[in-house]
């Protein structure tokens, strides 16, 4: 195979997982580079861990350089911001232009929240945090290094009267919990609320929703379930309240990597209640990003639309993985479980003309943390609830970290 120049974008759950494999074996001729926004890749499955207070965010993540070395491939820290798949050319948020022979991109997906609005109705966050910019008053779980970096102390619970997730998914459940589970251990009384949506876990069995639903009533978690988010207003009053890591000085932000989190809290409606001056975090669904809008890649519904090798539908020299990409061959969810089981046929498929496909499993197997060391256990229609769960998550999710097994 002729030299190439191989660019990944994004060193998410997958590209970790490409790069561990190329350390072992094979990497594609010529000269490969990594671009990611930051210099560590935080793990998702262990956010609610470190919320809960059983991990520091350090235990979380992977430095990325330090990974990219060990695989004799050139780190870049930077945003892309466009993509030109004609001209073959990625353009960074510094306005460098680096051309590319063939891409693979794993930058994930956006995370939606609602839209807040101030006393005058003007629109006060970013839905977009693809800028980089602001995200007022409601915090998105993704990007998971601003996540972390809030998450990590709560200090922004201090002001409110209340914490919300909204989310009925596995994520919302399981960062609700460990929320709660903190605050009860700090001492902190504020009511933790879960806004559900239409029903709580809905792509699960029925038997996780019903474990689920009983951890979060034992636990106090105020689940407000067949009603949505209808309207969010800045209340603006935590501003400059907030006490800092360092030295106790006041700071009205948290910025991770260019990205920033106004410390805003926000009255909600759901439905015809009203959640006044409530501290907002939102893991409802995974959103496409906006940077790939333009690129002319095929898209479905804003994802990168890719076959069983996980190779662009429309540009055989672009491969996609992870949240960024949607499968056309079969129904394939979003999680961390694919986007790291998809990665050795990517490594391999960025290496050979001869690709091999990635096929999903029928089912995964899927651990929820439950706040306190107790978790659930699901594969297919067998699931139950018990600490021993949290002690093989917590396991399976250091392995991850130490190794990049496929655990999740
Ligand atoms: C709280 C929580 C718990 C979860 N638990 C589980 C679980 O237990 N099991 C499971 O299967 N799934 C779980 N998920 C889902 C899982 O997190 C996602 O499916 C997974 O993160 C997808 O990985 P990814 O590689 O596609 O993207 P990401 O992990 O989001 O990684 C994308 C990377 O690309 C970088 N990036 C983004 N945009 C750009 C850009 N323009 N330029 C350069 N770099 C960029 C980001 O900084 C990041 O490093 C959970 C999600 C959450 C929020």
């Amino acid at each position: 195979m002729s030299p190439k120049t191989t660019l990944l974008i994004g060193g998410g759950h997958t590209h970790v997982v490409v790069l561990r494999e190329w350390i072992k074996g094979n990497k594609p001729a010529g000269s490969v580079t990594l671009i990611s926004e930051g210099d560590y890749q935080y793990y998702s499955g262990m956010l609610p861990g470190m919320v809960s207070g059983f991990y520091k965010p350090e235990e979380c993540r992977i430095d990325l350089a330090e990974l990219c070395a060990q695989a004799v491939v050139r780190f870049i820290k930077a945003r892309a911001a466009a993509l030109d798949v004609d001209q073959k050319i990625v353009t960074l948020d510094s306005g460098e232009r680096i051309e590319f022979d063939q891409i693979s991109l794993d930058t994930g997906s956006k995370t939606r929240a609602p839209k807040v609005v101030d006393a005058d109705g003007n629109l006060v966050n970013c839905s977009s945090l693809d800028t980089g910019s602001a995200a007022e008053g409601v915090l998105p779980v993704k990007p998971l290094a601003l996540s972390f970096s809030v998450l990590c102390d709560l200090s922004q619970a201090q002001t409110a009267s209340s914490v919300t997730v909204v989310g009925g998914g596995a994520a919302g459940v399981e960062l609700a919990l460990a929320l709660k589970h903190r605050l009860k251990k700090q001492g902190g009384d504020q009511p933790v609320n879960l806004v559900v949506g239409a029903e709580l876990l809905s792509d699960q069995h029925q038997r996780v929703e019903t474990l689920a639903a009983q951890a979060l009533k034992q636990s106090g978690v105020v689940v407000y379930e067949g009603r949505a988010v209808v309207e969010a207003e800045s209340v603006g009053e935590a501003r400059g309240q907030i006490i800092s890591d360092q030295g106790g000085e006041t700071e009205a932000y948290r910025e991770v990597d260019n990205r920033r989190h106004l410390a805003d809290l926000v009255t909600l409606k759901v439905g015809s209640e009203r959640i006044t001056h409530t501290w907002v975090i939102s893991a409802s669904g995974a959103a496409p990003p906006d940077w790939l809008s333009g690129s002319g890649l095929t898209l479905d519904q804003g994802f990168v639309a890719v076959d069983q090798f996980h190779r662009s539908v429309s540009h055989p020299e672009v491969f996609a993985a992870g949240d960024v990409c949607a499968r056309q061959d079969v129904t394939m969810a979003r999680s961390g479980v694919h986007a790291v089981r998809a990665a050795r046929a990517l490594a391999h498929n960025l290496t050979s003309e001869e690709p091999i496909a990635y096929e999903p499993k029928k089912h995964s197997l899927y651990l929820l943390s439950l706040g306190a060391r107790e978790a659930i256990f699901s594969f297919g229609a067998v699931s139950f609830r018990g600490r021993w769960v949290w002690r093989l998550k917590d396991w399976i999710d250091r392995q991850f970290i130490d190794k990049g097994s496929c655990g999740v």
